[in-house]
């Protein structure tokens, strides 16, 4: 029913019950077919007049003109004259209704297109494809895809469609935001759902809200089964698949989801459709452009940059054009801003619900298993666009090949890691968003592993020191920490650390391959340090291990390595 008829029936209601006798009413509208004798006989044996009026929010524009059309054979002509201003038009091609099907989406909570909107026809008709196939049975259709690829936007998309709703979910299409909930959350967002489909159904008959999942999944199966066939679930942004179990009832659901397998374990069909990370350079241009009221030819050079910096990461690209309607000078600034991974000065969009790109990939990561979450962090090392083998990580982690299989496959289900098996062996390689952001994280771990280091340096061997005391160079060489990466290799204390810890081979390594990094600070010392090493190597094998103060004071006088080392003689004496 259209929406100003609906509030018509709504601001009368009172006065209609009060004043007609449905009887002679409801054989008009069975004669016009709008209503049928079961129909008729529940009203008679309810509360009539209020009855109808119920009845008539529930049916359609058709039933609301025939209903008007008997008041005026009847000669209730003050009420007619009441419904008249709000009579539907009927078109007459009853497919171009698209007013109807908007009022469908919106009585099922489907959200609106964000307010910058791009078409992306090729994967909406994936969607409508998936969608049909659900036309005839019940079944799942799984959209998959990382952080902010547009899942749920393509969601909504997919189901503002007159033929879908015709065809396949006559019964209507009812959303559902799950998120990352617990228990309870999901109770209450279940107990919500029900309350809508009931409300939908007859305002008088009030149930108590479910107690529990298990009695919310049977009530949820009787108004699926009963009062809402053929109708869609969609449940956006699932995390988990014990979420799903409640769903589990034999009906029609689509989910958004990152994790590409939680369907496994619920029954029925299922369908899957994959969302590209990204939008291709035109489409993310427009949403540009869009935002900032400039045509797509006349943007400034920085546009196309944002694009390809964030690999057209519909998210990304929305937030920069949303940040850029208001301060529309500042294209550089962004640009900037993106390249830094300041990813916390790119604030939120009110339509997205995280709080900023970091927290929607921290929070991808924040649910891996601990031991997991760990190993997804190494993958630092993937360089961009380099995608490599299993069996690197299984180095890297020292693990098992078919661990590493495992896990790699979880990385992928959960669309924190790609896979590319037009190749054998299947390569593996992060979205430059995930490098960004996983380096950013480290800095972090870094700079707290640097204070320890300053605190004193490790000396036992535990795991994660022995980690640092490996990679420390690395991560800081990758995280452009040039000045701590000057400090600590140009430092005596860290070559006696690390030569005890590692060997002295490790060392000399570091200071070869970040050579050209060094060089920028003093080419000199960097050479001295190395030449020390080179010449001292086989001594700094020995155990026990030797006094490298007094080998440095070998070195010539003007270099840093004896320096530092007259430094620390000079201390010891002092301390005697
Ligand atoms: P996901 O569900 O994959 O995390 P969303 O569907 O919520 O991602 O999309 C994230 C953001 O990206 C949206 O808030 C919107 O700003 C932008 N976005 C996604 N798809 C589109 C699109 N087709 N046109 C314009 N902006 C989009």
């Amino acid at each position: 029913l259209e929406e100003g008829a609906r509030s018509c029936l709504l601001r009368f209601r009172l006065k209609l019950e009060e004043d007609i006798k449905p009887t002679y009413l409801m054989d008009h509208m069975i004669s016009d077919g709008v209503m049928t004798v079961d129909e008729e006989e529940r009203i008679r044996t309810q509360d009539q007049a209020g009855a109808l009026i119920e009845l008539l929010l529930r049916k359609d524009n058709l039933t609301y003109i025939s209903f008007y059309n008997a008041l005026v054979k009847e000669a209730y002509d003050d009420l007619a004259s009441l419904l008249h201003r709000d009579l539907p038009h009927i078109s007459l091609n009853p497919h171009k209704g698209s007013s109807d099907v908007q009022s469908r989406l919106s009585e099922g909570g489907i959200p609106q297109r964000p307010v910058v909107f791009v078409n992306r026809p090729e994967l909406v008709n994936r969607a409508r494809e998936k969608l049909y196939r659900l036309q005839k049975d019940p079944g799942w259709i799984t959209v998959f895809g990382m952080a902010g690829s547009g899942k749920s936007v393509l969601a909504a998309e997919a189901v503002r469609d007159h033929g879908i709703i015709e065809d396949c979910f006559p019964g209507g299409v009812h959303w559902l935001s799950i998120g990352q909930v617990d228990k309870p959350d999901l109770l209450v967002k279940v107990q919500s759902l029900c309350f809508r489909l009931e409300q939908s159904l007859d305002s008088q008959l009030l149930h108590r809200p479910p107690n529990s999942l298990d009695e919310a999944k049977e009530r949820l199966r009787f108004l699926m089964l009963r009062r809402y066939p053929r109708s869609l679930l969609i449940l956006d942004d699932i995390w988990d698949s014990t979420v799903l179990k409640v769903f589990d009832i034999h009906c029609r659901v689509l989910l958004t989801t990152r994790n590409r397998s939680l369907t496994d374990s619920v029954s029925g069909a299922k369908h899957e459709v994959e969302v590209e990370s990204g939008l291709d350079e035109n489409k993310a241009l427009e949403i540009l452009a869009l935002y900032t009221r400039i045509k797509l030819q006349a943007l400034p050079e920085e546009a196309r940059s944002i694009v390809k910096e964030c690999k057209g990461s519909p998210l990304v690209v929305s937030l920069i054009g949303a940040l850029l309607r208001e301060k529309p000078n500042r294209w550089r600034y962004y640009l900037r801003q993106l390249q830094m991974k300041q990813f916390k000065r790119i604030r939120k969009s009110s339509s997205y619900d995280y709080d900023a790109l970091d927290q929607a990939m921290a929070a991808s990561i924040e649910v891996l298993p601990d031991e997991h979450r760990d190993l997804y962090k190494d993958l630092t090392v993937l360089q961009k666009d380099v995608k490599i083998p299993a069996k690197v990580l299984s180095v890297l982690w020292d693990l098992e090949p078919e661990e590493v299989e495992d896990i790699l496959e979880e990385f992928v289900n959960k669309s924190l890691l790609f896979m590319d098996n037009n190749s054998k062996p299947y390569l593996y390689y992060l979205h430059d968003l995930q490098i960004d952001f996983l380096l950013e994280q480290n800095r972090t771990q870094l700079e707290v592993s640097l204070q320890h280091y300053r605190d004193g340096p490790p000396t036992s061997g535990d795991k994660e020191s022995l980690y640092w005391i490996q990679y420390l160079t690395y991560h800081m060489a990758k995280a452009n920490l040039t000045q701590e990466l000057y400090s600590l290799m140009f430092s005596l204390n860290w070559v006696i650390t690390k030569a005890k810890i590692m060997g002295p081979a490790h060392l000399i390594n570091d200071y070869v391959e970040y050579g050209f990094i060094l060089d920028q600070e003093n080419s000199e010392v960097r050479s001295q340090f190395q030449e020390f090493l080179s010449l001292n190597g086989h001594q700094l094998e020995q155990r026990p291990f030797p006094d490298v103060v007094q080998l440095a004071l070998s070195q010539p006088p003007n270099s840093e390595v004896y320096k530092q080392a007259r430094v620390q003689a000079q201390n010891r004496t002092k301390a005697g």
